[in-house]
């Protein structure tokens, strides 16, 4: 007590180190007046992702932001997918997934944006096409485990991604990648095991496997069928003239909306897949094809995946 007494004396003599009351701020909640937008990231389906400076001083100090919202024709519709991708985000920690930073809320409340780290290099999709020189196979290889390092700890959560692909991976530095865009991930029971999709007109069908596409149900191992799918992508260094949609659409002829699905469907069902791109190794190529079993039960793991993986690395 003594002590105590001591120092409110102290405090009286010297008014300056008296504790101040701690703001109560949570670092999570950025304010919409300090966030200025310096340009478009990229767009996918429903959302919007823009680079912005979050600056509360004013003097351009402030830290760079990836800030995603929904386009405003989404607004209404998709406004519980960002919610709910916004919940799963927060709650997941894992150096192959997007660090989420906090959110924003509009004035009043409306429109939330949420708040990620930001990769400099963009997405896979952006970044390997412009920098194949620099990017062997091994790296390649590597790429390919971290995704299924990242799966594999969304699958331990119980989550399902539903949309890996290429576009969907961001890149941190040369080495290293992360999975971004939660926006159609959802959550299943364990004793579920899949979860069933009920407007799918966006759905990107060209990941998507046979189960996805005729009975709606995405299970952990449909994830493993869209990585075989990006697998593909990064070994052609996402050259949009062997992309999976130009490719199945050859194989299919051209189409318009069900009638796609329909015919997808069917050249799966007859045991036709995406081809070996000339510069795929055999061995590389089999577990690609090991992901795309007709079956679900069929196909490989992320686990065995990344031991299979890390085999060849070696
Ligand atoms: P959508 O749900 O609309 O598909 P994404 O989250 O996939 O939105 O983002 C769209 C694009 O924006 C990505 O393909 C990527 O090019 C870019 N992008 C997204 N997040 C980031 C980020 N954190 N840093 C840098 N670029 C990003
Ligand atoms: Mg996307």
């Amino acid at each position: 007590r003594a002590i105590v007494r001591d120092i409110d004396n102290l405090e009286k003599e010297n008014p300056s180190i008296k504790p101040q009351p701690v703001p109560d701020v949570d670092p999570t909640v950025f304010e919409m007046r300090f966030l200025r937008r310096i340009r478009d990231l990229g767009e996918g389906h429903f959302g919007k992702v823009e680079l912005c400076r979050y600056d509360p001083r004013g003097d351009r100090t402030g830290e760079l932001v990836a800030v995603k919202s929904l386009k405003p024709e989404n607004r209404d519709e998709q406004c519980n997918n960002l919610s709910s991708e916004i919940n799963i985000l927060k709650a997941l920690y894992h150096e192959n997934i997007v660090k989420y930073k906090g959110i924003c809320q509009e004035e009043g409340g409306q429109a939330i944006k949420l708040i990620m780290e930001y990769l400099p290099l963009g997405s896979l999709k952006e970044y390997l096409p412009r920098n194949k020189s620099k990017t062997s196979l091994s790296t390649l290889l590597s790429y390919s485990i971290q995704i299924c390092e990242g799966m594999e700890y969304l699958g331990s959560h119980f989550y399902i991604h539903r949309d890996l692909a290429a576009r969907n991976v961001l890149v941190e530095n040369e080495r290293t990648v992360k999975i971004g865009d939660f926006g159609l991930t959802k959550s299943i029971k364990d004793n579920e095991g899949y979860y069933t999709v009920k407007d799918d007109n966006d759905s990107p069908v060209f990941w998507y496997a046979p189960e996805c596409l005729t009975q709606c149900k995405f299970y952990l191992a449909s994830d493993v069928w869209s990585f075989g799918v990006t697998m593909y992508e990064l070994i052609t260094y996402c050259d949009s003239s062997k992309s999976p949609m130009t490719l199945f659409l050859g194989m299919i002829g051209r189409s318009q909306g069900q009638m796609t699905i329909i015919r997808l469907v069917k050249v799966l069902q007859e045991g036709r897949r995406l081809p070996r791109p000339e510069t795929c190794p055999e061995p590389v190529y089999d577990l690609m094809r090991r992901c795309w079993e007709q079956s679900p039960d069929g196909r490989i793991s992320f686990k065995c995946l990344i031991a299979e993986l890390s085999t060849m690395l070696k």
